[in-house]
């Protein structure tokens, strides 16, 4: 156990490498020792349900960072390895094969795994979630134009490996249990487009899909729906959601609800623990409430915010949410977060896309959700996300007009 000051950070992935760079690029002189328990450089997961899934050759991870970048930043990776636990009176960490690291501050970055499906499904199934690379290179195997693939939860990685196997020639069914897609984040104006677009891409989607169970039939599944109905697949991908990784938080007394519960400065109930990324849940001052976010810039940032935190910077997080997916040729994305008791108002921008703002009672705009080409959507979301951050309030007339710029509702 070296007893050079060390910042230790629990997860390699996007949160946790942001941060590793954050430190040393704020100033930090000690140890940074980031711990990973995949045998991977860090890498991006978005590109795992798009890219990777349809591009002609076969290509490799979307690194965060190289070797040597990591090594002329000082940071040391430890792949492969698995934090088992924290003494945080002695403050230090324990790897699995029992090896110990002292921390000075330490940062949890552990992600979220996906949720378990809770209905029997017979060993000898092709099933799978999608959360790493190789997961992702195990489904590009098996897609293309003989394969039937049938998708269980209609959110957004569901829909990206539907709209990716689709685009590769597979028959493709979603089956979703909710009455409507993307029933957590979108609303349901925008899901609707959403659902359009895959059905005419050849897309089966059923929606209130209650599964009874699935059962092994000659090498295929067979996704048996309550009410008798049944649908085989070459592979089933399961999609249901995703649960942050808090174990190693929860067995130390931090406070957990949906997330490492943290404060303004993303610390934890111990104020030499911080978190960031997936696995967190924190408070937001645009909302009013505690937030648990799984989007790739949320990552990015919290990562970066939580390593000037721990070295003392006091800032707060408040970073509009932002996120995006892909949907065949068209972009979705959203800024801010949508209640259903916001008002709403459609911005009609043709074949470049549409929008739909949402303005609180006192005619705040909360949030806005675009699909659409990217320079348009991505344009207008920009503009959008700069308003609601400057708790602007434009006039509902105004958004709802294509001929008006947005830029000019910016002030
Ligand atoms: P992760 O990237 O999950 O990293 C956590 C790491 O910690 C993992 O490697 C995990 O194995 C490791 N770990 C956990 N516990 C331990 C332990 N005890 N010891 C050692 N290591 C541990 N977001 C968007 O905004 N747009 C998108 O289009 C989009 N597409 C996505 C597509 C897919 C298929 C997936 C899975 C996610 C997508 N996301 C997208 C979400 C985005 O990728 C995540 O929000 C982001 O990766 C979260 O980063 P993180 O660092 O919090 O967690």
């Amino acid at each position: 156990m070296s007893n050079e000051r060390a910042m230790v950070i629990v997860g390699a992935g996007h949160a946790g490498a942001s941060a590793a760079i954050a430190l040393r690029e704020g100033g930090w002189r000690g140890r940074i020792v980031l711990i990973g328990d995949e045998n991977m450089l860090p890498y991006e997961r978005p590109p795992l349900s798009k890219a990777i899934l349809v591009e002609e050759m076969e290509p490799g991870p979307t690194l965060l960072v190289t070797t040597e970048r990591m090594a002329e930043l000082g940071i040391d990776h430890l792949l492969g390895r698995n934090v088992q636990s924290i003494d945080r009176s002695a403050h230090t960490i324990t790897l699995s094969e029992g090896a110990k690291w002292p921390y000075e501050r330490l940062l949890l970055a552990t992600g979220a795994r996906p949720r378990k499906l809770s209905i029997p499904a017979a060993p000898a199934c092709r099933m799978t979630t999608l959360r790493t690379y190789a997961e992702a290179l195990a489904i590009r195997r098996i897609i293309d134009a003989r394969c039937k693939v049938v998708v269980i939860g209609g959110g957004f990685i569901g829909l990206e490996v539907a709209a990716s196997a689709s685009s590769k020639g597979a028959s493709v069914t979603v089956l979703e249990a909710g009455p409507r897609l993307l029933m957590r984040a979108v609303p349901a104006p925008m899901a609707d487009l959403i659902k359009a677009k895959h059905e005419r891409s050849g897309v089966r989607v059923e929606t209130g899909a209650m599964i009874e169970c699935i059962n092994a039939i000659e090498g295929q599944s067979e996704i048996v729906l309550s009410g008798g109905r049944a649908f085989l697949a070459d592979l089933v991908v399961v999609g249901v959601g995703a649960v942050p990784n808090v174990q190693l938080a929860q067995a130390v007394g931090l406070a957990v609800d949906n997330g490492i519960i943290l404060d303004h400065t993303l610390a934890s109930s111990d104020p030499d623990i911080f978190a960031a990324g997936d696995c967190c849940s924190f408070p937001h001052p645009l909302y009013g409430d505690r937030i648990r976010l799984e989007a790739w810039r949320n990552a990015q940032r919290q990562g970066a915010v939580a390593a000037a935190n721990m070295l003392g910077a006091n800032r707060t997080y408040d970073d509009v949410p932002w996120f995006w997916s892909d949907q065949y040729d068209q972009t979705l994305q959203i800024a801010g977060l949508y209640r259903k008791e916001h008002g709403e108002v459609r911005r009609n921008l043709g074949a470049k896309g549409q929008l739909f703002f949402y303005l609180a009672g006192d005619g705040r705009l909360m949030a806005a959700c675009g699909l659409g080409s990217l320079g348009t959507i991505a344009k207008e979301i920009r503009i959008a996300e700069k308003m609601i951050g400057r708790r602007l309030a434009p006039e509902a007339e105004a958004l709802q007009d294509p001929a008006i710029d947005i830029k000019s509702l910016l002030i």
